[in-house]
C-alpha cells in the first residue's frame, strides 16, 4: 500500500511545475533538518540532565519535607534564589514579598519567561514516604497547621529549577533572555498579582512568551497534558451576611426568620448557572459553608453563607457576581426584611482569574512534545474548573501570550491497579498525593527546556 501511494505521489509531482517541486523540496529539507534539531537538542538535553538528575532529586526531597504556607515561602525562596545565582542567574529576591527573579541576558533574541509556584497547603501528610513533612506553622488566623506540598509544587520547583540550570549550560543553542521565577501564593491567589504589581514586567525584562508547568495526579509519568484556550477557570469567594430578627422558635411570627431566607436564596441562586447564564457556558455557583443559630428553639439574627463562583470569560463572572446581589436582595425584600437589615454580599479580594493558554503558542509547544515524546504520550486534556492565579501574567496590557502544560507524576502500575479496580487515585490537595519523583523530574525538565529552546534556539524576535 504505501509503495503504490508513492507511486501515485511521484506521478502527480511530474505534473505540477518546477516552481512548486522546488518549493517542495525546501520544505522537505527543512523538515527534515528540523527533526535533526530535535533529536539533538533532546540528546543535549539528557546529557546535562544525567548530571543533574541526583542533585534534582535531593532537591526535591528537600523541598517536600520543608514545605511554607502562602507567603511564608521565606526559606523556599532563598533556596530558588540560590540555586540560580549558581545557575548563572541575575537573582533579586523580595520581588511581590517572597518572590525571586533570576535573568539570564544572552545575546539578543526573544524573552521568554519559566515560572514556578513554591507555596504549599495546610494538610496534614499521610503518604508515608520517608521524607514526607511533618512541617507545622500559623495560618492567618494565627491557627497552628500542618503544612504538605498536597499540590506538587516542591515537584513545580524542581523542574523548572531543572530546565534553567540545563537551559544556562546549553547557553550556545539559544539567544535572547532567559527570566525564570519563584512566585509566592498560589494556593491563596494573590502571588502573581504581588509581583506584577512589584514591577515584575517593568524593572525586569518584559518577556515575549510566559510559561509554567504543573505536576498533574491523573496522568502516568511521562505524560504530558495541555489544553488549548481556556484550562482554568476564574475563581471568587464571596461571602454573605443574612441579618433576620431573631426570637423564640415557638413565635415565628414574631420574628423575621434567617434561616428560612437563607434556605430559600441558597435555592434561588441555583437558578443562576440554570436559567441565566447561557447554555454552554462554563460557571460554577457553590454554596460550601451556611452558619446560623446555637439551638433548637430559637431563631437566630443571623446566617452567614459563603459561596466559590466560577467562570471562565469577565463578561459570564461578572453576569455571575451582579446576579447574586440581585437574587439575594430580591429573596430578602420578598421575606419583608426592611431596606435597612438587607443582606450583606462581600466579595474577598484574593480573585484568581481564569489562565487562557495561548491557541497558537501551547499548539506549537505540543508539537515539540510530541515529537519528543510520542503522539501517545502528550494528551489534550478538558478545562477544568479548577483555579491557577498564572493566568495572570497574560492578562496585563501587554497580552503576553501563556502556556500551562501538565507533567504526569502517577506511578504507570498504580494507575493501571486504579483502572482496574476502580479504585480512585488521590488528587492533587490530598494528603496522599505525591508523585513519583525520578520520571517525572525528568519529563519535566525536558519539556520545559525542549518548550524554551524552541521559541529562542533560532534567536529572531517573534
Ligand atoms: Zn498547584
Amino acid at each position: 500500500m504505501k509503495a503504490s501511494a508513492t507511486h501515485r505521489k511521484y506521478r502527480a509531482t511530474k505534473n505540477i511545475s518546477g516552481h512548486i517541486l522546488v518549493i517542495l523540496l525546501l520544505a522537505m529539507l527543512n523538515f527534515s533538518g528540523h527533526a535533526q534539531n530535535n533529536t539533538s537538542a533532546r540528546q543535549l538535553i539528557d546529557q546535562r540532565l544525567s548530571q543533574e538528575q541526583s542533585r534534582l532529586l535531593e532537591l526535591y526531597k528537600h523541598l517536600h519535607t520543608h514545605p511554607e504556607l502562602s507567603f511564608q515561602e521565606e526559606k523556599t525562596s532563598a533556596r530558588v534564589a540560590e540555586a540560580l545565582r549558581s545557575a548563572g542567574y541575575e537573582v533579586t529576591t523580595g520581588v511581590g514579598r517572597y518572590g525571586v527573579v533570576g535573568v539570564l541576558p544572552n545575546k539578543s533574541g526573544p524573552t521568554v519567561l519559566i515560572r514556578t509556584d513554591m507555596d504549599a497547603l495546610p494538610v496534614k501528610e499521610q503518604t508515608g514516604l520517608p521524607y514526607a513533612s511533618t512541617v507545622t506553622a500559623r495560618d492567618p488566623q494565627g491557627n497552628e497547621v500542618p503544612v504538605m506540598h498536597a499540590c506538587g509544587h516542591d515537584m513545580n520547583m524542581t523542574c523548572v529549577l531543572g530546565a534553567a540550570s540545563v537551559l544556562a549550560q546549553m547557553k550556545d543553542q539559544w539567544h535572547g533572555t532567559l527570566i525564570v521565577i519563584g512566585q509566592p501564593a498560589e494556593e491563596r491567589g494573590g502571588g502573581a498579582r504581588a509581583m506584577l504589581a512589584d514591577g515584575l514586567f517593568t524593572r525586569f525584562p518584559r518577556p515575549d512568551f510566559c510559561l509554567a508547568l504543573h505536576d498533574d495526579a491523573e496522568l502516568p509519568t511521562g505524560a504530558i497534558g495541555y489544553t488549548l484556550g481556556y484550562a482554568l477557570a476564574n475563581v471568587d469567594s464571596v461571602d454573605i451576611t443574612i441579618h433576620g430578627v431573631g426570637g423564640h422558635g415557638a413565635y415565628p411570627h414574631k420574628t423575621k426568620d434567617p434561616v428560612v431566607l437563607a434556605a430559600q436564596i441558597v435555592l434561588a441562586l441555583q437558578t443562576i448557572v440554570s436559567r441565566e447564564v447561557a447554555p454552554g457556558e462554563p460557571a460554577v455557583v457553590t454554596v460550601g459553608s451556611i452558619h446560623g443559630g446555637s439551638k433548637h428553639n430559637i431563631i437566630p439574627d443571623e446566617v452567614r453563607l459563603q459561596l466559590t463562583v466560577r467562570s471562565y470569560t469577565d463578561e459570564v463572572r461578572q453576569q455571575t457576581i451582579e446576579a447574586i446581589k440581585r437574587i439575594v436582595r430580591g429573596q430578602a425584600l420578598a421575606a419583608g426584611i426592611p431596606e435597612d437589615h438587607l443582606p450583606e454580599v462581600k466579595l474577598e479580594d484574593d480573585f484568581t482569574a481564569a489562565t487562557y493558554n495561548d491557541p497558537e503558542l501551547s499548539e506549537k509547544l505540543a508539537g515539540v512534545f510530541k515529537r519528543l515524546f510520542g503522539d501517545s504520550n502528550v494528551i489534550k486534556k478538558k478545562p477544568t474548573m479548577g483555579g491557577e492565579d498564572f493566568g495572570e501574567y497574560g492578562r496585563t496590557e501587554a497580552k503576553i501570550p501563556i502556556f500551562m502544560f501538565f507533567v504526569g507524576g502517577v506511578d504507570p502500575e498504580v494507575l493501571k491497579n486504579s483502572q482496574r479496580t476502580g479504585k480512585p487515585l488521590p488528587s492533587l490537595h490530598s494528603p496522599l498525593w505525591a508523585p513519583l519523583p525520578e520520571p517525572t523530574i525528568k519529563t519535566g525538565v525536558t519539556a520545559m527546556s525542549a518548550a524554551v529552546l524552541d521559541l529562542i534556539g533560532q534567536g529572531t524576535k517573534p
